[in-house]
């Protein structure tokens, strides 16, 4: 998936010790007079490598010692007492990501435009990130520090693309040989460590899907409780990642899938008492099925990778309509006249419950499905939506303001990814601009702060 919350450096010379970027004022850090620019090098005489290694050296501990390299060039050493639990009040440098080592074919990079920025472009392979983020890994060229780590620090848990489990296949999909491609002793390891695991498999027709799929998701149901899921997600075709050796996902194949996949569910939800095998909400909708009732996800286990997304989005909808139902009067929906702009994937879904909300409040809300011009191919959901596909829209756009989807921003910063930003988009259109997601969308709706147009 594109992913953004990681540094956009890609190449950085690897100083010793991690940056300090920001001090609380009042704070024990401002006691010890550490300054944003200042480095931690070792805290207790073991070598600090990021924030991680800090929060992990220092966790639990109420007598430190650390090494801190000035910005001055100063080296210091300080002695610390400290009350259980308290906070430093320090901020750090974000965790630049380690790069990955396949050459898998379906790889995101390969359907970027030549323009698109260089963050875009970053092959995240990085266990750190995995169990922060969620972002996931092949643990194909994982180190042996790297392993330790996970154990040592207790890094759970992890997430881990399989893609199939016949190693011939796997070896296809990633570019790599066989032997690199077999990772079952390094998941074996982690699994006895007591690390658990959440595994994906993007689904590329003709390739790992059918028999391929069954037994990559049988083999990983083999160990569960310790793999806790697998998600399955289609693979995604921009117009510019042209390889023959992959087949588009059509609805028809999504039908198909959801057919073979739903008698695993089946089962597993009989031996294991969990759905373990869950397909992501594209599947569903390009298929032109409804999705899963909230059941069958239980506690959403990959929701981050867009799986239940939908269910979640639909039953908090219909949990806000009630209370606004109990809660408001029938007019009270009469000033909010303006267009939720969505992929195409999801508007129609969208639209249905957007009717229900103008149906009963006289609100005059109109969903806006709209096509990606940016990527081309089958992309289609929200989060990948460019200012330039937003413009292009813009003469279906009716009413005082507009909404879209917060996915299509930065996580850290209200740009998209054409580098147009939320504010230049405000200015084209003439027009005040919302970017929510499911959730804040939702609250929106149900705090009864719908927009208001003036001033904006
Ligand atoms: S693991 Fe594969 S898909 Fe992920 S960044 Fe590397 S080459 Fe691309």
């Amino acid at each position: 998936m594109y992913e953004f919350a990681v540094a956009p450096a890609v190449t950085q010379i690897r100083r010793r010790g991690v940056e300090i970027t920001e001090v609380a004022p009042a704070s024990l850090a401002a006691e010890l007079e550490l300054e944003a620019g200042d480095r931690i090098v070792k805290v207790n005489g073991r070598v600090v490598r990021d924030y991680l290694d800090f929060r992990f050296q220092t966790g639990g501990e109420t007598e430190l010692v650390l090494e801190v390299r000035k910005r001055s060039g100063e080296e210091w050493e300080l002695d610390i007492e400290r009350e259980e639990g308290e906070d430093f009040g320090l901020g750090f440098e974000q965790i630049v990501p380690r790069q990955c080592a396949n050459e898998c074919i379906f790889c995101f990079c390969k359907g970027n435009p030549e323009t698109a920025r260089p963050s875009l472009f970053i092959r995240d392979e990085d266990i750190r990130l995995s169990f922060l983020y969620g972002n996931y890994t092949t643990l194909t060229s994982i180190t042996e520090d790297e392993m330790s780590r996970i154990i040592e620090q207790r890094l759970t848990p992890q997430y881990v693309s399989v893609h199939a489990t016949d190693l011939d296949v796997r070896a296809h999909l990633l570019g790599i040989d066989r032997r690199r491609a077999d990772i079952s002793a390094k998941m074996r390891r982690m699994l006895e460590a007591g690390i658990e695991i959440h595994a994906q498999v993007v689904l590329c027709p003709e390739i790992n899907d059918r028999a391929i799929l069954e037994r990559t998701v049988r083999d990983l149901a083999a160990l569960h409780p310790k793999v806790k899921s697998v998600a399955i997600v289609p693979l995604g075709l921009t117009r510019y990642n042209t390889d023959e050796r992959l087949t588009p996902v059509t609805p028809e194949f999504c039908r198909r899938t959801i057919a073979e996949v739903k008698l695993l569910q089946r089962e597993f939800r009989q031996t294991l008492g969990t759905t373990f095998a869950f397909l992501g909400d594209e599947i569903y909708l390009r298929a032109g099925r409804p999705v899963p009732s909230r059941k069958h996800y239980g506690d959403y286990p990959q929701i981050e990778d867009g799986i239940g997304m939908v269910r979640s989005f639909s039953n908090e909808f219909e949990a806000l309509f009630r209370r606004l139902a109990r809660r408001v009067g029938r007019s009270a929906g009469a000033e909010l006249d303006g267009t939720i702009m969505t992929g195409k994937l999801f508007a129609p879904a969208l639209m249905k419950m957007v009717d229900r909300l103008n149906a009963r409040f006289e609100s005059k809300l109109r969903v806006v499905g709209v096509e990606n011009r940016y990527f081309g191919g089958d992309v289609s959901v929200a989060g990948l939506l460019t200012g330039e596909c937003y413009l292009a829209a813009r003469e279906r756009l009716r009413g005082r303001f507009v909404v879209i989807s917060g996915a299509s921003l930065k996580s850290d910063d209200a740009v998209m990814l054409d580098g147009m930003r939320l504010d230049e988009l405000r200015r084209e259109l003439a027009l005040p601009v919302y970017a929510h997601d499911f959730k804040s969308f939702a609250r929106m709706i149900s705090s009864g702060q719908w927009p208001v147009v003036s001033g904006q």
